[in-house]
């Protein structure tokens, strides 16, 4: 397959034919406590810190100020917007290491991966910021079983992962979207959106409260799920 440039630094794609699997990052492969630590614990602390406030006043003043910027900004997922626009001390860099330690993959993760990895290209599609994709990435031992990384955000300006950027992530690939798979958490981002397409898209439901075809409760199904479909080579067919 050759290479694909991402902001400006190349990646090698593995040159063989193994058709592209991508995973959606927070909720579907690592839980929401990091990221919630570091958004709703870490930085309202700061705050509190800076300008003499108790924590639930600064989680409360910190949480208006999300609500302005609304999850439709980029300055939304941007911790070092948030950090200037504070005022906090420290560095967003020392805190997201406070908080590194959290970061949990879900249990069946890297059985998963490992057991994917020898028929699909894996791929990682997030709209986190690449600032928190590289920590949980990191300390949820990932790095090793992804052939490229991209944050919506980060490398593309999208909040997030709409028609467009699926249509961006195939060029990139050099594929038509069947011949893409997609899983994620999210039902419209992760599902319905990349469906629509032409995407195989399926629905990572942990919480049960949806069924079919496409739906999936854990990932361990997915294997199974995959094979049953005839996902295993490129064709798309
Ligand atoms: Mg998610």
């Amino acid at each position: 397959m050759g290479s694909v440039t991402l902001k400006g630094s190349k990646v090698d794609l593995r040159g063989d034919a193994k058709p592209y699997l991508s995973f959606d990052l927070d909720g579907t492969l690592v839980d929401l406590a990091f990221t919630d630590l570091v958004w709703h614990r870490g930085i309202p602390e700061l705050l509190a810190r800076r300008a003499g406030m108790d924590l639930p006043q600064a989680q409360e003043a910190v949480l208006q100020e999300y609500r302005k910027v609304g999850d439709g900004a980029l300055e939304w997922y941007d911790i070092a917007y948030w950090f200037g626009y504070l005022h906090l001390p420290g560095g967003w860099e020392r805190l997201l290491e406070q908080y590194a330690s959290q970061v949990r993959v879900y249990p069946e993760v890297h059985e998963v991966l490992s057991r994917l990895g020898e028929r699909y290209s894996l791929i990682v599609l997030s709209n986190a910021a690449r600032e928190f994709i590289e920590v949980e990435m990191r300390e949820g031992g990932l790095a090793g079983y992804f052939d490229l990384v991209v944050s919506a955000t980060s490398d593309f300006g999208l909040v997030k992962k709409s028609p467009e950027f699926y249509r961006k992530i195939c060029d990139l690939l050099g594929v038509r979207p069947q011949q893409l798979i997609h899983v994620g958490d999210h039902w419209e981002f992760d599902y319905r959106i990349p469906r629509g397409m032409g995407i195989a898209a399926f629905h990572l439901n942990r919480e049960g409260e949806r069924a079919g075809p496409d739906v999936i409760q854990d990932l361990r199904s997915l294997p199974e799920v995959l094979e049953g479909g005839g996902y295993a080579d490129r064709s798309g067919a």
